[in-house]
């Protein structure tokens, strides 16, 4: 994935001035598919009684559903800020999110080379996160141990990481935060597995802190007092998104992943993060299945794997 990473972002960089320009769109709260697709030369077609809309590009391939806010990007699921419009067969995306989630990740934001990557292993101490019955995993040691692995991997493609904890103490979310700014860290990635009720639940998914104004993916249509907040992450709005585009692009490839996609959250290390930061949920220990490759140390060693390689596409290492 690194190479095709690589062409990726090299097609992306020749192509920047002219999607910048050529793609944005314009007025008016909300496109037609029919619009955007020719502004990049495109095509469009639909499916499922036109409730599925796929604009095929240079370049491009997305598709979205009506009603929808998750939008499928060249293979990868992320969440715009605002549902998809319009009628079956005719399809609206908010200007919002062509502007500010589509066209961002077609012509990504320039990236210095990294030098320092700040690793949040999630929870520790008194703070267990979740569990998994079946062997009595705990959350708080398996983020530990893919933060291990992940620091190891960046540093053989030589660049330093600094870790918010490097055994089982308590960090106050701020602190976490604070670490990263305080190491001058190029961006910051905080490891979390995933817990739900339901057994069913199973999947991967990155969080980045909404836009100001924008509402958290998980209640999208009732936006609080709290989403006007501006946040110091909020500076780094594009490369937050572009960082965790490429991190779950390289986390879906993981074997029998569920993509459940790029996402928002107002997350308390987020919004206090002054340089680009990514809260990944790298499965559920609740799944039966997904919990038990968890437990499993070659899995979570391929988990690390994908965060390097994700890390290293975005900013660049060595190969
Ligand atoms: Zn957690």
């Amino acid at each position: 994935m690194g190479r095709l990473g690589s062409f990726f972002r090299l097609v992306c960089f020749l192509s920047i001035s002219l999607i910048r320009t050529g793609l944005s769109a314009g007025t008016g709260d909300f496109l037609g598919l029919d619009v955007l697709s020719g502004r990049c030369g495109g095509t469009v077609s639909y499916g499922d009684g036109g409730r599925c809309g796929t604009v095929r590009g240079k370049n491009l391939e997305l598709q979205c559903r009506l009603n929808g806010a998750c939008y499928r990007l060249n293979g990868v699921n992320v969440y715009g800020q605002r549902p998809v419009a319009g009628q079956p067969g005719r399809l609206r995306i908010s200007r919002e999110d062509w502007d500010r989630v589509v066209v961002p990740l077609l012509s990504p934001p320039a990236v210095a080379p990294l030098r320092r990557v700040c690793i949040d292993p999630g929870h520790g101490g008194r703070d267990a996160g979740a569990r998994r019955s079946r062997g009595n995993l705990e959350e708080k040691n398996l983020t530990l141990d893919v933060a291990k692995r992940l620091g190891a991997l960046l540093k053989k493609r030589g660049i330093d990481a600094v870790f918010t904890r490097s055994g089982d103490q308590f960090i106050a979310l701020e602190d976490r935060a604070a670490a990263a700014g305080s190491a001058k860290c190029d961006l910051m990635v905080c490891i979390h597995f995933n817990a739900a009720d339901s057994p069913r639940a199973e999947g991967i998914e990155s969080y980045i802190l909404p836009s100001q104004g924008s509402a958290s993916t998980a209640r999208l249509n009732s936006p609080s007092q709290k989403d006007k907040k501006f946040c110091i992450n909020n500076r780094y709005d594009e490369k937050n998104l572009y960082l965790a585009y490429c991190l779950q692009r390289e986390l879906r490839t993981l074997r029998s992943a569920t993509d459940r996609g790029v996402k928002r959250g107002r997350f308390k290390v987020l919004e206090d993060a002054d340089c680009p930061a990514v809260l990944v949920e790298c499965g559920f220990l609740t799944s039966a299945g997904e919990g038990a490759r968890i437990a499993d140390g070659n899995y979570r060693q391929a988990i690390a794997s994908a965060l390097c390689e994700g890390i290293c596409s975005y900013g660049g290492c060595r190969k």
